[in-house]
């Protein structure tokens, strides 16, 4: 019985612990301290912000808010820092992401992790990389914009929770779906500072495109360093 009290004390010693942090968190970043915080369906009143992104994830692995369910191995919740300055969005996942359930799983994301090592930033550490749907879309078709809706409900929460500050859009679809310009072109879109949410947000070429045509890698890498500056003059 005494043994069963000592570990219900340790455990809400770490809930206060997490709370704490995540309070302090916060502090830095009043401008979207009032960003709205849905309650997900499996989620309880006053989880600390880990539990709260885990319930997500939970919420995600079983969705069949869009018909892209029926074509899923495994659907990609979305992984990286919980207190993450960079939220990224990529487009569905491809054959390797619904295999492993992991976003960014193989060659685009090898190529994204020298992005960001190039301007000093560590995915595992400074990212939360999600994608614009969770569940892959046949063929690898592009996403349509009633599936990127109903999966918007997650980036919404994950937003919610993380407070990064900027969120970088890899691709037309995830651009166009967080800009809200639904025709509007990656060239196009990436010559503007948008905001969702009271975060600024970046779009650029997806890495896959990259890896493709060659000559998109001088915008690209105008872009990062656009994204690196954000985060510098708001770390001071
Ligand atoms: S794509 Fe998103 S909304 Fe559609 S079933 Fe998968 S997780 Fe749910």
């Amino acid at each position: 019985m005494e043994k069963k009290i000592l570990i219900q004390k340790l455990w809400n010693l770490v809930n206060l612990a997490e709370d704490y942090y995540s309070t302090g968190f916060k502090s830095r970043h009043p401008e979207i301290k009032e960003a709205p915080v849905k309650q997900v369906e499996n989620g309880e009143k006053g989880q600390s912000p880990g539990k709260r992104l885990e319930s997500i994830k939970q919420e995600i692995l079983t969705c069949k808010k869009c018909s892209l369910h029926y074509g899923r191995t495994n659907a990609v919740p979305g992984e990286g820092n919980l207190h993450a300055d960079i939220f990224i969005v990529g487009n569905g996942p491809d054959e390797e992401e619904d295999a492993t359930g992991r976003p960014f799983a193989g060659n685009a994301g090898n190529y994204l992790d020298k992005w960001l090592t190039a301007i000093q930033l560590d995915k595992g550490r400074h990212c939360f990389v999600s994608n614009i749907v969770r569940c892959r879309p046949p063929q690898n078709r592009d996403p349509g914009l009633e599936e990127s809706r109903a999966c918007f409900v997650y980036i919404d929460e994950q937003l919610a929770i993380i407070k990064p500050k900027v969120i970088l859009c890899l691709g037309r679809i995830p651009g166009q779906i967080l800009t809200g310009k639904l025709t509007t072109s990656v060239a196009k879109l990436r010559d503007q500072l948008f905001s969702c949410k009271g975060i600024p947000v970046i779009v650029t070429y997806h890495p896959v495109s990259v890896l493709q045509d060659q000559s998109l890698r001088k915008p690209v890498w105008e872009d990062l360093k656009r994204l690196k500056m954000i985060l510098d003059k708001q770390t001071g």
